[in-house]
């Protein structure tokens, strides 16, 4: 590692939170209120899902008949996560089928033939929390929900917050920031749906066995801001949740970027925000959360925004999962002339899609059809001119060029140590880099392959030291709270899921005197 690499790490911390600004293009597609989506004659649901699907069965055949909520898959451990059928239809065939994903991967799906009557199951019901005995239970039912992160990350939202039980959070932090340029889905949501995404955060703070939590919305959402603020009196809070604004900038919505926003703290480099006591969950999944609790509905459907040049009415749309793409864009208007590029999830950190019959799924929170002016300069890389762009804007406070020069020799203890990990892949550098260095990509492959070099042992250390960090912090948490205060340790599991039938019954009651 050369001396001004080492420096420059030792300075990292203590930084204030930095990015770039980007040219916003959410207006295109907030002009007209959400709608819901035509549902499809056609809707293809992948049957695994989660970080492990190898458990998973079919619970469907071809030829049987399926209606809304019922679940296509059964079995799976906290790992995975159930599909249920969007809508009602016969199942037409179980076969392996191209999903929307970074790594065109394929995967067994459903494909169901719609017979447009969208029957609910019968067997839906308001799930009684208070069965949840254990957190594993917990964990268990909220992935028999379909609950998973819907920002884009796709981790079951049950086993994250078994985890966040487990290590005794200090805040929830709610995630409305939304910074990417295009996508506007999590906008939508909060102006149109500001209750459930309030109940949704306390339910998630109790859970936690958090002292408080926090919505956090940019400032270039103020209708967003004014329905939250203007709910929030409605709802029994006991001063345990409050909505607060952050500065726009590209990324302020990266969950370090955004504890560092609101707390002033650095996540330490390998470790997860549960690590050191913040637990960060998108908008999106905590609405589906309080939705499950409230009425029994397992996740179906989705808030997507279509737009980009090449659509001809730009929009968001309340879609039922497993609609392709081509269905979507359709009832957008359709395409407007030629798709330079389609991309799924922002311009900045999306993916480019082979074609538009892929469905949407979970993680589809945007289509962006853009055309040639909107892509950023294609024009082939050429050498480093070290001129420090990057550097000075990377949030991260990584050396891109530093970086992108170790993985091109493979150099993986020097990647280790100049923070590879800590790279949160959101295209900043590249934005700025004057030599049209795909850097973001070059570390994606390379944290891939340090990875895969990465000795046992090394691994080994890494968990130790996130099991060091997760003692201090219980040790924290207890001393802080007296070892007796009503956490999670005096104030059992089970009386917190009492409370959480509590909130969900007042949001429910204040929603119908409303
Ligand atoms: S992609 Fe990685 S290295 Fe580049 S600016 Fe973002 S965090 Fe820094
Ligand atoms: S911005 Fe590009 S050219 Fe400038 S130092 Fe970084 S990698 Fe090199």
């Amino acid at each position: 590692m050369t001396e001004s690499a080492a420096a420059h790490i030792e300075r990292r911390r203590g930084r204030a939170v930095r990015g770039i600004e980007v040219p916003s293009h959410k207006s295109a597609s907030t002009q007209l209120p959400l709608a819901a989506a035509p549902i499809p004659s056609e809707i293809i649901v992948p049957l695994e899902a989660g970080l492990s699907a190898r458990d998973l069965r079919p619970a469907v055949e071809s030829g049987q008949r399926v209606l809304r909520g019922q679940p296509l898959v059964q079995g799976g451990g906290p790992l995975s996560t159930w599909t249920h059928a969007s809508t009602s239809g016969v199942v037409r065939s179980l076969e392996r089928r191209r999903i929307a994903h970074p790594r065109r991967r394929e995967a067994l799906c459903a494909v169901i033939e719609v017979d447009g009557r969208d029957e609910r199951w019968p067997e839906l019901a308001r799930p009684d929390p208070t069965q949840w005995d254990t957190p594993e239970k917990l964990a268990a039912a909220l992935s028999r929900a379909g609950l998973e992160g819907l920002g884009g990350a796709v981790f079951p939202t049950g086993l994250k917050l078994a985890a966040a039980e487990r290590r005794r959070m200090s805040l929830v932090i709610v995630n409305g920031v939304e910074c990417e340029p295009y996508i506007s889905c999590d906008d939508m949501l909060m102006r149109t749906s500001p209750r459930d995404v309030l109940a949704g955060a306390l339910v998630l703070v109790e859970l936690a066995g958090a002292d408080r939590g926090v919505v956090a919305v940019e400032e270039d959402k103020p209708d967003a801001l004014k329905a939250l603020q203007r709910e929030l009196p409605t709802l029994d809070t006991q001063q345990r949740l409050s909505v607060v604004s952050v500065p726009t900038m590209y990324p302020a919505g990266g969950e370090r970027q955004l504890i560092q926003e609101l707390t002033g703290e650095e996540v330490p480099s390998l470790a997860k925000p549960t690590d050191v006591g913040y637990l960060c969950q998108n908008v999106g999944t905590t609405a589906a959360l309080y939705r499950y609790l409230e009425r029994g509905e397992p996740v179906t459907s989705r808030v997507t925004t279509v737009t980009g040049g090449a659509i001809a009415t730009p929009r968001n749309l309340e879609v039922r999962l497993g609609t392709r793409i081509a269905d979507l864009v359709a009832a957008c208007g359709g395409y407007t002339g030629k798709v330079a590029r389609l991309i799924m999830g922002g311009s900045m950190m999306g993916h480019a899609l082979e074609n538009d019959l892929v469905a949407v799924g979970r993680p589809t929170n945007c289509i962006v059809a853009a055309t040639a002016e909107e892509l950023r300069d294609d024009s082939a890389a050429v050498a480093c001119i070290r001129c420090g762009n990057c550097s000075n804007v990377c949030p991260a406070y990584l050396l891109p060029q530093e970086l992108d020069a170790a993985a091109e020799h493979d150099e993986f203890d020097l990647l280790e140590n100049l923070g590879l990990f800590d790279c949160i892949e959101c295209g900043c550098c590249d934005v700025v880099c004057p030599s049209h260095i795909p850097l973001a990509e070059t570390f994606r492959v390379a944290k891939r392959r340090l990875v895969q070099a990465m000795e046992p042992s090394a691994r080994v250390r890494w968990l130790e030291a996130r099991e060091q960090l997760r003692r201090q912090r219980v040790e924290t948490w207890d001393r802080e709270h007296g070892g007796a205060g009503g956490g999670p340790e005096t104030q059992p599991h089970a009386r917190r899921l009492e409370a959480v039938a509590e909130i969900v019954a007042r949001a429910s009651r204040a929603q119908e005197t409303t």
